[in-house]
């Protein structure tokens, strides 16, 4: 058997004249337009000498070509890594530098300025966009539509999704063909996904709840989706009446329910609504609840394991919980020091060993290593406890992250962007709550001796090396960090002062 995601993806093709993409103003393409498609995509990278196991890197908006180039990589062999597009030049040089692309795909737009920062260590760089006037998409048009889809092993990469680490340094998790497989047949059985099903799409697809939850969940029901470029509530509108199936972070759906227009009777058609990639609060699942009938099921993973619990399609999905393992996955709760499974109620670090966690990440055998318990299960990082009645609930975090609107920021990496800066003495960067993206990212700084901190200034210089989503939304100024007795800088003291910073 062709361990090749795409040779599943192939077979689970009932009828290729079905529908696969509605987007925008253009006519809905078939699963043959996806062969077709995702065919010219493999052709063209195995012309430019992009062989099995080479890196394809893109950086791009989400296109409709995108989810070619993502196919045609899968069916090339090639390992395809996705970059927000929000990502500076120099990020992107980091990433490339790592992990030595064959070929990086961009936007016409960044070309010039990617082409200089890059040099050498690019490769090829071809362009792609959304008009079709990328150089990749000229080339594409004489390549013929169809490819063999190249034989791979299950343990074959198929992407590597940059994690930002705790120590600042970003992480390329390796994901394989059965890491994907194994987990999009899991969810198409647990959400009950069948070719009927069309799906809002609105994620972006640089991270694995749009790129893999959601494509790969499509694509192995035979189920088509609305292809829509970001989450716009008009647009959402517009499309929830022809959608049966939406994904989304908690802050689509808090936005949802902040539009006036949004009611049982605009949800009507749907038949379930997905939350994941950062907490849905009790209290928005409620008033979801009451406002449509409809009980969002919230479900949990990360882009290292792909999805590991959900709650429950029939059955009660409870507000505030993430449910039960998927399908095939152990999970259990842990003591974070020594691995060791703890009784029901109590809470521990979440670990679990299953087909969908990751081979390691690349080039970091250590770091590997790191997150690894000698029998094999991997350490989230990520707290919680186990109900009486067996759901899983997510209280909190060993690591140091904060999750924006569903993206992920890891404070170390904000703050040694504002160490560098002249008028900053020290920083602590931390996560408070904030309406509509769930945390904010916020800094609280000192001055260096002599120096002031300009906050509109400070965030002008930080918007040439940091993504826009990570800059802090406030830089607050303060005498003194407040430290524990070991010197460490106390974040929870500084996140219960702040706490009603974005209240209003
Ligand atoms: P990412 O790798 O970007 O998908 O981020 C993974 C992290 O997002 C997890 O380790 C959790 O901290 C968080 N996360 C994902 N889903 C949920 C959820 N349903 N509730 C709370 N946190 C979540």
């Amino acid at each position: 058997m062709n361990g090749n995601l795409f040779a599943t993806m192939r077979a689970a093709i009932a009828d290729p004249a079905r529908p696969f993409l509605h987007a925008d103003g253009r006519k809905s393409l078939s699963y043959a337009d996806m062969l077709a498609a995702s065919a010219r995509y493999a052709n063209v990278l195995a012309s430019l000498g992009v062989k099995p196991g080479d890196r394809v890197a893109v950086q791009t908006g989400k296109h409709v070509d995108s989810v070619w180039l993502y196919l045609g990589c899968l069916r090339a062999g090639a390992v395809y890594l996705p970059l927000n597009p929000a990502y500076t030049p120099a990020e992107v040089s980091y990433f490339v530098g790592d992990a030595e692309p064959a070929l990086v795909v961009c936007e016409p737009g960044s070309l010039a300025t990617l082409r200089a920062i890059l040099g050498a260590a690019a490769g090829r760089i071809e362009t792609l966009d959304a008009a079709g006037t990328g150089t990749l998409q000229q080339s594409v048009r004489d390549m013929p539509a169809t490819f063999a889809t190249v034989a791979t092993s299950p343990d074959d990469l198929a992407a590597i999704l940059y994690t930002s680490g705790t120590t600042g340094r970003s992480k390329g998790a390796m994901i394989t063909h059965e890491n994907l497989r194994s987990n999009a047949i899991a969810l198409v059985e647990s959400w009950r996904f069948s070719a009927g099903d069309v799906l809002l799409h609105a994620l972006p697809i640089f991270h694995t709840h749009g790129l893999f939850v959601a494509i790969n969940t499509v694509m192995l029901s035979g189920a088509s989706m609305i292809y829509l470029p970001r989450f716009d509530i008009d647009a959402v509108m517009a499309a929830l009446p022809h959608a049966t199936t939406m994904m989304g972070v908690p802050t689509f759906y808090t936005r949802l329910l902040a539009d006036g227009r949004f009611d049982r009777a605009a949800a009507s058609h749907m038949r379930l609504f997905v939350s994941g990639s950062a907490p849905l609060s009790a209290e928005t699942h409620r008033a979801f609840t009451a406002r449509t009938s409809h009980a969002i099921l919230e479900r949990y993973g990360m882009t290292e394991t792909n999805m590991i619990t959900s709650n429950p399609y029939d059955g009660e999905r409870r507000p505030g919980a993430v449910g039960f393992a998927l399908p095939g996955i152990t999970v259990r709760i842990a003591d974070p020091e020594t691995g060791t499974a703890l009784p029901q109620g109590e809470v521990g670090v979440i670990e679990l060993k299953g087909p969908n966690v990751f081979s390691g990440y690349w080039r970091m055998p250590e770091k590997t290593a790191q997150e690894f318990r000698a029998d094999g299960f991997f350490v989230t990082g990520d707290l919680g406890y186990v109900d009486p009645d067996g759901y899983f609930t997510i209280s909190g975090r060993a690591k140091d992250l904060i999750i924006s609107g569903g993206f992920n920021v890891y404070p170390a990496e904000v703050e040694n962007a504002l160490d560098a800066l002249p008028s900053i003495g020290e920083s602590a960067v931390i996560g408070l709550p904030h309406a509509d993206f769930g945390e904010a990212v916020t800094a609280v700084v000192t001055a260096r001796a002599g120096r002031a901190v300009d906050e509109a200034a400070i965030r002008g210089e930080l918007e040439s090396v940091l993504a826009k989503f990570k800059i802090p939304k406030r830089i607050l100024v303060k005498d003194a960090l407040p430290r524990n007795a070991m010197g460490k800088i106390q974040k929870n003291a500084l996140r219960e002062e702040f706490a009603g910073l974005y209240a209003s």
